[in-house]
């Protein structure tokens, strides 16, 4: 890598704004942090050579080349530090090779990383024989209002990646749905409420009974009794992964049942998957549904569920197998699948890339979670980080290696050179 000191200067500028979702502002709709982030990356881009486009606020681009554009996309905002930094999340710090600081591989060092690259390829003068639009949105961690800008906006690529994701390139990701699913409120329970988020495995849920209870009952359910409510605690785990869980409402039903509760057709059929919902698959894997959610509204009793299916399913696939339940049911689209083909240019030119770069023969995968590449019709994530390694993303003292910081670099320069050909 050229210009490594360089490089890490203007990394520290980026890393040294803490560049949260604040208050709006008139000039900046994710407040004036993000402002300033764009700010540093706008004269880093500029001081480079190269022209940048500001996106009202929402995102900038830096853009070069001609003919058929392909898209690149990340975002310069952060999740807040939170606590159990060993140094100063905004201070990029080395300590033995290791770079840290909150933002660092999510998604900052990548946004620079490509531009730098862009940069040494405009300068040894290969023809770009595609036009390159490397985008840096504001409000990737919040609401994608930035993602929302541009597509009403800036008249986007259709193929794309975006370096927020996983190695070796990710070609596919399952759909999203949440189901609310309706059932009468309980004979011999109230105040029956569990889960945090719709998208994590249910780790804990509780219910007060309204008799005297048998606490060694209770024990073989898996259940504990404290000041008069029942307890099941579980394991969370993302929702598109509930199998890495341990749902905490399973136990907790299996007792309403034991105690005459005519719940049934819930542990039947969102637990038990009666109608082989959770058994359909493809190539990009399987269809789950985990009940992560449940509470008491006024009438009745309601659980939310995580629903992902894979390409080629749908929506309607999923409602097919639902009608079969005999639940009252309301089901959301959160968003469709994504779906790049494998041996497209685009997913062949960044695989490529990597394997020449690391050594190995990585294959693409498909996932069940949800990246920035769906900015793009027909987008793919293509790290930053490693098969194996954890760059302690969202967490403290998020991470990385210098020597794999240099790999970064050689994987995304040769992607865009490959992408340029
Ligand atoms: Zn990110």
């Amino acid at each position: 890598m050229q210009h490594f000191l360089s490089f890490i200067n203007d990394l520290n500028s980026l890393i040294k704004v803490p560049s949260v979702k604040g208050e709006k502002t008139e000039s900046a709709p994710f407040g004036e942090n993000i402002e300033r982030a764009f700010s540093v990356y706008k004269s880093i881009a500029e001081r480079l050579g190269f022209t940048v486009i500001n996106h009202n606020g929402y995102a900038l681009e830096v853009a070069i080349g001609d003919g058929e554009e392909i898209g690149i996309i990340g975002h310069l905002d952060v999740v807040p530090s939170g606590t159990g930094w060993e140094t100063d999340p905004f201070t990029l710090t080395e300590k033995d090779g290791i770079y840290y600081g909150r933002g660092l591989c999510d998604d900052k060092a990548p946004m620079l990383i490509c531009l730098y690259a862009l940069k040494q390829l405009k300068d040894s003068g290969i023809p770009f024989n595609r036009k390159i639009r490397l985008i840096v949105g504001g409000d990737e961690e919040s609401s994608w209002q930035d993602a929302k800008y541009l597509k009403e906006n800036a008249n986007l690529p259709v193929y794309g990646f975006s370096p927020d994701g996983n190695f070796p390139v990710s070609y596919a990701e399952k759909g999203m749905a949440v189901i609310k699913i309706k059932i009468p409120k309980l004979k011999n329970f109230t105040d029956i409420k569990g889960g945090t988020v719709v998208n994590a495995v249910c780790g804990y849920a509780s219910a007060k009974p309204n008799f005297v209870v048998n606490e060694k009952e209770l024990k073989e359910f898996g259940l504990t009794f404290n000041n008069g409510i029942i307890e099941s605690v579980g394991k969370s785990a993302h929702g598109s992964q509930p199998q890495l869980g341990k749902n905490a409402l399973l136990p907790l039903f299996k007792y309403f049942l034991s105690k005459g509760e005519k719940v049934e057709k819930v542990l039947d059929y969102l637990f038990y998957d009666k109608v082989g919902l959770c058994k359909l698959n493809s190539e990009e894997g399987f269809i789950t549904l985990s009940p992560d959610i449940i509470y008491e509204s006024e009438n009745e009793i309601e659980l939310l569920c995580d629903c992902r299916f894979p390409h080629p399913f749908t929506l309607d696939t999923v409602k097919e197998k639902l009608n079969q339940f005999g639940l009252d049911y309301e089901i959301s689209l959160k968003h469709d699948t994504l779906f790049v083909e494998k041996d497209s240019p685009l997913v062949r030119a960044l695989l490529s890339a990597y394997n020449s770069v690391l050594g190995t023969n990585g294959k693409p995968i498909s996932q069940g979670g949800s990246t920035f590449a769906r900015v793009f019709e027909k987008g793919v994530a293509f790290g930053p980080e490693f098969v194996g390694k954890s760059n302690f993303i969202h967490e403290p003292n998020e991470r990385i290696s210098k020597e794999d910081l240099i790999k970064l670099y050689d994987i995304y320069y040769t992607a865009i050179l490959n992408l340029i050909k």
